[in-house]
């Protein structure tokens, strides 16, 4: 393979204020290379292990950005902020917590979304709306790390207009938050393969994409969106 048509496919309609980040969980670095030569520039994994031998073989592409999104352990929290200036998937205060330390310590300062869990959904981790209204003066006292907006992953099984509901119901969550608190969550890191479309028209300003990119994914590895990093 020496092109990925899909991606040009797929950058021609997109929005030009939403960002595509590329999901290359699975995905070899040869074709991370491919994506990057189309113009991809920001890019996300989800399992620390898988990612930092990619990170190390792509390093000399300086310009990329890269993304984390699974599921963290707080005893992973240094090694995640070395290596990612974005973390999507920040879903309890305690990792928060830990990621504010670590980031005072080596006076970084990780961009994060907090993960927020709109519809019951027992393989998914997150936030729901309550649990983080009742966090939110703990969530207001970071200073070394920049919470930027909020994320979410939609379960399975809903229709397009119930995903574009559930979508804008993350938007109207985060208006809220930034006017009743410090926060100013501008971003909305929602919309993937299945759903992106939704998420676009309810205001999504990243999008995180694997399959309709790279193709699917082998059945056992990295389906699992919730996955232990
Ligand atoms: C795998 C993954 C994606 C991309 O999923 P696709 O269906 O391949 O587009 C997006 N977000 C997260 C958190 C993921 O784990």
């Amino acid at each position: 393979m020496t092109s990925l048509p899909s991606i040009s496919r797929i950058q021609q309609a997109f929005p030009p204020q939403v960002r595509l980040i590329a999901v290359t969980k699975t995905i070899a670095p040869e074709i991370i290379r491919l994506a990057y030569e189309a113009g991809i520039r920001d890019f996300a994994e989800n399992r620390l292990q898988e990612a930092l031998p990619k990170l190390d073989a792509l390093r000399d592409l300086t310009d990329i950005t890269w993304h984390f999104i699974g599921h963290l352990q707080a005893n992973k929290a240094r090694k995640v902020i070395e290596h990612f200036p974005w973390i999507h998937s920040v879903d309890n205060l305690p990792l928060l917590q830990r990621l504010e330390r670590v980031a005072q310590e080596l006076q970084h300062h990780p961009q994060v979304c907090l993960q927020i869990k709109l519809l019951p959904d027992p393989d998914k981790f997150g936030w729901s709306p309550e649990g983080l209204w009742s966090n939110l003066s703990a969530i207001e006292a970071c200073q070394a790390v920049q919470i930027r907006g909020l994320m979410t992953i939609l379960p399975l099984g809903l229709t397009p207009s119930q995903q574009q509901a559930t979508f804008a119901s993350l938007r109207d969550l985060a208006a809220q938050l930034s006017n009743q608190s410090r926060l100013q969550l501008t971003e909305l890191s929602m919309g993937m393969s299945g759903d992106y479309p939704q998420a676009i028209a309810a205001g999504a300003t990243m999008v995180r994409l694997g399959r309709v990119l790279f193709g699917e994914r082998p059945p056992t590895s990295g389906q699992e969106t919730g996955s232990q990093a």
